[in-house]
């Protein structure tokens, strides 16, 4: 289990009060109903919409959160993902929707878990596959879970993490989303694979047959 920096950062807010190691419970429970990673995954992403729908539907957030189309900082950062959540992306490729840079994807997987290692990347490299060439995601309606919540309220410029030491640096704000994080937690805590982008998302296209990854890597050339 690979739980996200700021979703952990939630957990370790609130785990001391009952009720809410008792709400983790309960959404726990309810995914584990469900079985299918996909599905878990569709649930989460759903209950985060909810979420974000509510927090922006008051002006004061909106006026508040820095984010705009084309700044991309967060995705030159480690994303987590569950299983679920690879395998949604993973089938937009196989399908042709979308077309990724193979090579630059398994680079990065080279890293493995490792935020040092994925720090040592040149800034361009540590982008993620998914950002098209004007910076929008292309895949925004099934973006993994920590993408929905990342809205900043600090300097925008502070997203652009250069360094791993930029990376710890907590200047960063974030809009608190503790209802969406709580969610995130039961989703990572009952997937049974969750990881960095590269490393998990590779692991599912390897997956498929052979012939398939050859086949995607034919329509990136
Ligand atoms: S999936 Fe989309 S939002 Fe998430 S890091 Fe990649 S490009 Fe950014």
């Amino acid at each position: 289990m690979s739980m996200p920096a700021v979703v952990m950062r939630t957990y370790n807010m609130f785990k001391d009060d009952s009720s809410f190691r008792k709400l983790i419970k309960q959404m726990s429970r309810k995914l584990s109903k469900m079985r299918d990673p996909v599905k878990q995954a569709k649930y989460v992403h759903k209950k985060v919409n909810e979420e974000l729908k509510s927090q922006f539907s008051d002006p004061l957030v909106r006026e508040l959160v820095q984010c705009a189309k084309g700044c991309t900082g967060c995705c030159h950062t480690q994303v987590s993902v569950t299983e679920g959540e690879a395998l949604i992306l993973a089938e937009k490729i196989q399908q042709g929707d979308i077309r990724i840079d193979l090579e630059k994807l398994f680079r990065q997987a080279e890293a493995g878990e490792s935020a040092s290692q994925f720090y040592r990347l040149d800034y361009q490299s540590r982008g993620c596959v998914f950002l098209d060439e004007d910076g929008a995601c292309q895949v925004y309606d099934d973006r993994p879970s920590v993408c929905r919540t990342n809205h900043v309220l600090s300097d925008p410029k502070d997203c652009e993490i250069k360094t791993l030491e930029q990376g710890q640096n907590p200047s960063v704000q974030l809009l608190n989303t503790y209802s969406s994080d709580s969610w995130i937690y039961a989703l990572f805590s009952e997937s049974r694979l969750s990881g960095v982008l590269p490393v998990v998302l590779k692991r599912v296209l390897s997956q498929f047959k052979v012939r398939d990854i050859h086949d995607i890597s034919k329509s990136n050339d």
